[in-house]
């Protein structure tokens, strides 16, 4: 495997140099020490010349108008495309990897799609796209891009998303997050021993990030749990996890259930049953929780938004297409009046569940 640094780079933030001569990252709480030449384990941050760069910038694994509703973003400009990039690398090693391809990847001179922050930004607004979406790997590994990326969106009058872990310092979220207006962070587990031993993380550094972002404000936010059986699919663990959702950010943050495939390093565990997926969502609701989803599994009535207060249908969904739409301008029902938390314009997109790949022209 060639792992030399010698493709195109750009100078990386958050790292500080050691008094024994390393060079720390400080993006993630993995906190990598490198020697000179070396890589961080993501991969795409490394030591070069005496400090850290990017080897990622501007470069990804291709382009796809997808359905907002796949992120997954429940409550977020429900219906409307989202302009969708990827690059390489990740800096969770999870063995259940259901994006092993990209997150995984070592060959980075191969992302074939190079594209600028303002080349994203204009291909999105000329494609009729709501927003861009930082997503297929972990955007926190290419921050300088997205964060350049999500301010060229900006300028344009277009939103951004991040789909993430949340592993990251508290030293880097505020510039990260600052530039985005909404994210999907996985909840992988309820569990420390398990994203120590899957995922090489923590647990209390992913649950302080999403209490981060929730207490800032700023940022619209949902989370995702893949449930994996006899992992973390037990009442007990699922009991907890909403508990302190409920407890500490409170029942109106969707909690997304979704069904895991064999794939990467986890190929002996059997998918999700659709049944477990709707024991969560109850186990989940009977704690408080005002929308709880499930995911990738074809279920009208756990991927439907109902008003907490009257039980209206407020946004029906088959799939990632939309049928009922009981919301006023404002975003509230027209039943009862009750706001739904989220970010909605005042008629729903009609994107559907289509997927577009998008090719930029070389140079
Ligand atoms: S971002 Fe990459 S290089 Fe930096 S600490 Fe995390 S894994 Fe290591």
């Amino acid at each position: 495997m060639d792992t030399a640094i010698d493709g195109p780079t750009v100078p990386a933030r958050y790292w500080q140099t050691l008094p024994d001569g390393r060079l720390q990252c400080d993006l993630c709480p993995r906190l990598c020490h490198l020697h000179e030449g070396q890589r961080g384990l993501c991969f795409v941050r490394a030591r070069r010349d005496d400090a850290m760069v990017l080897t990622t910038y501007g470069r990804s694994s291709g382009f796809c108008i997808d359905p907002i509703e796949k992120k997954p973003l429940n409550h977020f400009l429900p219906g409307t495309p989202v302009f969708s990039f990827g690059t390489a690398g990740c800096n969770l090693t999870c063995k259940f990897c259901q994006n092993w391809d990209i997150s995984k990847a070592r060959e980075v001179e191969k992302l074939n799609a190079p594209a600028g922050p303002r080349q994203i930004a204009q291909a999105a607004r000329q494609l009729d796209c709501r927003s861009v979406a930082f997503t297929y790997n972990d955007p926190v590994i290419f921050l300088e891009y997205a964060v350049d990326t999500a301010r060229a969106c900006r300028e344009l009058g277009l939103k951004t998303v991040a789909v993430t872990a949340g592993y990251i310092t508290p030293a880097a979220r505020s510039e990260f997050f600052d530039a985005i207006d909404a994210a999907n962070v996985d909840l992988k587990s309820f569990n420390d021993g398990f994203y120590r031993a899957l995922c090489g993380a923590r647990l209390a550094d992913i649950l302080d990030t999403i209490a981060w972002i929730k207490a800032q404000g700023r940022v619209w936010l949902e989370l995702t749990t893949l449930l994996i059986p006899g992992e973390n699919d037990s009442d007990a663990e699922i009991d907890a996890l909403s508990r302190w959702v409920k407890a500490e950010l409170g029942p109106d943050v969707p909690l997304h259930f979704s069904a895991f495939h064999p794939d990467w390093r986890m190929r002996d565990k059997p998918p999700t049953p659709p049944a477990t997926l709707t024991r969560a969502r109850s186990i989940a609701r009977g704690n408080g929780l005002h929308h709880v989803y499930t995911g990738n599994v074809h279920d009208p009535e756990g991927g439907s938004t109902c008003c907490h207060a009257c039980g209206t249908r407020l946004i029906g969904r088959d799939w990632y297409e939309l049928s009922d739409w009981r919301l006023d301008a404002t975003g509230a029902c027209t039943t009862c009046g009750t706001p739904l938390a989220g970010v909605f314009a005042p008629t729903p997109g009609t994107w559907g569940r289509r997927r577009q790949p998008v090719r930029f022209a070389a140079g």
